[in-house]
């Protein structure tokens, strides 16, 4: 089985699918790598050390991709590369089949099978494979640091001759994975931290980090599904969410937004009035912008500017972090790619309760029944 590795090319990337760390790792289970030349870089990681890792490393790119048995890749690639591969091979990153399901006709056209890591099922046996949570990590992290960097105030609280500066107030919108990472870091660095989730389960995780879980009365509705993913709220409820952010965001510094609803349109969080309301130098970090922002004036990867309110939404920190987040997601493919390696060949066990889920294509269907039904459509 040959594993191929691209260099890739969407704009701001840095990352890479597989580091040398696990090309290793790969290599003991009888499979061959090759890399494209350059392919590490944006994550520090040369050529040479990919040789060294036991890789082949080549600048053909199409003859790379005319031998390659399985693609692991960052982004979904262009079509012109599905075109180029072989027809049963196999794709796997992340593929956005739910937000653009019809961008992946072209792999169905080619034959090929196709994983995409957004499904991989949350199960224990898959936490090692969680590739949504080890970007959001990353991404939870980002964010403070560029608000930390940005805001014209200091994080801790600090008692000097001149007298006390008072910590900054930190708000995180979103307990999820990036919301509690936000969390952790903000209270590293000082902050006082208060957070909202309308899941009750993410209080008692705020609260072990040292922040102030914000509650309201949601009147006792459903506000999460057996996934443990939050669902949709209807009006009343998102009203009463929606007026207690706009209170706390009065004194707060920064607020950062990680809501999502998996399939949905982010959930708005913060209204055009609250932005009003907040202080000349405070920010908003929301990290829903690629699924239409928690807040009311969002413009993805843009700086808006409000009153000396400034509201960013990049949609792609974790490649801003290129070295520990391709570390990370490395791992994620190796550890997803490793159970089902047999003899060094990819054996796919479309039972297997993590294998089956994840796939979106395979042998010219689409296996997937979500994203079927969003192609027909
Ligand atoms: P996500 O990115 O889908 O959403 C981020 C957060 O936004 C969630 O905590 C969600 O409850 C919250 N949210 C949604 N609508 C909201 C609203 N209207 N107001 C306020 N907050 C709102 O979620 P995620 O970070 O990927 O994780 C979601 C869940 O999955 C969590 O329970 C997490 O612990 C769980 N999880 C489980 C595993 C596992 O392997 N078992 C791994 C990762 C995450």
């Amino acid at each position: 089985m040959n594993i191929v590795v691209l260099r890739e090319t969407q704009p701001g990337e840095a990352r890479v699918a597989l580091m040398p760390e696990s090309v290793k790792k790969l290599i003991a289970l009888k499979a061959t790598i090759q890399i494209e030349s350059g392919a590490g870089l944006g994550a520090a990681r040369t050529d040479d050390e990919y040789r060294e890792a036991g890789a082949e490393v080549s600048s053909d790119r199409k003859a790379l991709l005319e031998t390659a048995d399985v693609l692991p890749v960052v982004n979904r690639p262009d079509v012109e590369v599905f075109q180029q591969l072989r027809s049963g091979a196999t794709v796997i990153g992340f593929l956005r089949p739910l937000d653009e399901p019809k961008a992946l006709q072209p792999a169905l056209a080619q034959g090929l099978t196709t994983f995409s890591v957004e499904l991989i099922p949350r199960i224990t046996r898959a936490q090692s494979m969680d590739a949504l949570s080890s970007m959001a990590t990353v991404a939870g992290y980002k964010a403070v640091i560029i608000g930390a960097n940005q805001i014209p105030r200091m994080f801790p609280l600090l008692m000097t001759a001149a007298g006390t500066v008072p910590p900054a107030k930190v708000l995180v919108l979103g307990a999820g994975v990036a919301g509690l990472q936000a969390i952790a870091t903000a209270r590293r660095l000082g902050a006082v931290v208060s957070s909202y989730d309308v899941r009750a389960a993410a209080g008692e995780q705020v609260k072990s980090l040292g922040a102030t879980f914000l509650e309201v009365d949601l009147g006792g509705i459903k506000t999460e599904d057996a996934g443990g993913y939050a669902v949709e709220l209807s009006d009343e409820a998102m009203d009463r969410g929606r007026a207690l952010i706009a209170e706390h965001a009065k004194t707060a510094d920064i607020i950062i937004t990680t809501a999502q609803v998996p399939g949905r349109r982010a959930p708005l969080l913060i209204t055009e009035e609250a932005v009003n309301g907040m202080r000349r130098g405070a920010m908003v970090i929301d990290l829903a912008g690629a699924t239409g922002g928690n807040c009311a004036l969002t413009k993805a990867d843009e700086t808006v500017e409000r009153n000396g309110v400034t509201i960013i939404a990049p949609t792609n920190l974790a490649a801003t972090v290129p070295v520990h987040a391709s570390q990370l997601y490395s791992r994620n493919i190796t550890a997803f790619l490793t159970p089902m390696i047999k003899d060094g060949e990819l054996q796919i066990d479309m039972n297997d309760d993590v294998v089956g889920p994840s796939c979106v294509t395979h042998q010219g269907e689409v296996v997937n029944k979500r994203v079927a039904a969003l192609i027909a459509s």
